[in-house]
């Protein structure tokens, strides 16, 4: 099989061994915290901004901080073992849960595999995707004043999101744009929204609930030092309908434009090389 484990030990392990005990609580409850990376070229993409959200949600997941060094050793395991047994990208996927339920020691597990990116990947990116819009009971605001929901944190609850994705898929296309209470756009079930308006790359504001995207944060970046306008702000769902380009951006996709939204086609040929842009940045 072609996927590298590294153990909570920090070892390269068999990928067929058991790594969790029954008891993990990331099994039990879902309790924990992931983080899922591109690594191209024998390195792997934003691994920074990565850390930065992983050690940042912790807190909010209520789980010690992750200890950076481990992790980066960790990562530069795995990416060497990943190098002596396949020549192409890979999805990293770093596990961080709340440990043992019955462990007096309550350390968190950490483990971390790499594995072939999924083949619909590379179709996304050079074809795009067509996408549905998905109703959900979210008011923006209540990121703020419910924390204990886990919005805008990587959690490992996440069966939710597979279920929006099984969902779509079942009715004929791609992927899905979550869409809050009072009818603006979120994200994605794995990805950040982007669209051009007016010349300016534009995305749903962080305290409304969403991920912090480490992909749109690093395109946002590149595209203000190159002039181009960036905001984040509320966008109705008519006004993504009727933008340039819609762009769901993610860590191992990068860049899928959407080519349909509920049925209609999206704008396409903006004068903001979207994907172009992605690609570079998602080097740094
Ligand atoms: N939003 C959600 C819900 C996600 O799961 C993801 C990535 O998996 C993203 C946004 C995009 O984040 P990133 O660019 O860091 O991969």
């Amino acid at each position: 099989m072609q996927v590298v484990l590294v153990s909570p030990e920090g070892e390269v392990a068999d990928p067929d061994s058991p790594v969790l005990h029954a008891d993990d609580l990331g099994i039990v409850h879902g309790d924990g915290l992931f983080e899922t990376m591109l690594v191209r070229e024998g390195r792997v993409c934003g691994l920074d901004r990565h850390l930065a959200r992983l050690t940042a949600a912790a807190p909010v997941a209520g789980l010690p901080a992750p200890d950076p060094g481990r992790i980066e050793a960790m990562v530069r395991t795995g990416v060497r073992e990943w190098r002596s047994v396949h020549a192409g990208e890979g999805m990293l996927r770093l596990v961080y849960t709340r440990g043992r339920e019955h462990d007096p020691s309550g350390d968190p597990t950490l483990y971390l595999t790499i594995a072939p990116v999924p083949d619909r990947v590379e179709s996304a990116r050079r074809h795009g995707v067509r996408a549905l819009t998905l109703p959900t009971a979210y008011q923006p605001g209540l990121a703020a004043t419910s924390p204990w929901l886990l919005s805008g944190v990587k959690s490992l609850s996440y069966a939710a999101n597979i279920a929006a994705l099984r969902h779509v898929r079942g009715l004929g296309v791609d992927d899905a744009i979550f869409v809050s209470a009072s009818g603006t756009v979120l994200e994605g079930p794995r990805s950040t929204v982007v669209a051009v308006i007016d010349g300016a790359l534009v995305t749903p504001p962080r305290d409304d609930g969403v991920l912090p995207g480490t992909t749109q944060d690093a395109l946002f970046e590149l595209a203000e030092s190159e002039g181009i306008g960036t905001d984040q702000r509320p966008l109705t769902v008519t006004e993504v309908y009727s933008a340039d380009e819609v762009w769901l951006l993610s860590s191992v996709t990068l860049a899928a434009r959407v080519r349909e939204l509920d049925g209609r086609a999206c704008g396409a040929g903006s004068v903001i090389d979207v994907a172009d842009l992605v690609h570079r940045s998602a080097g740094s």
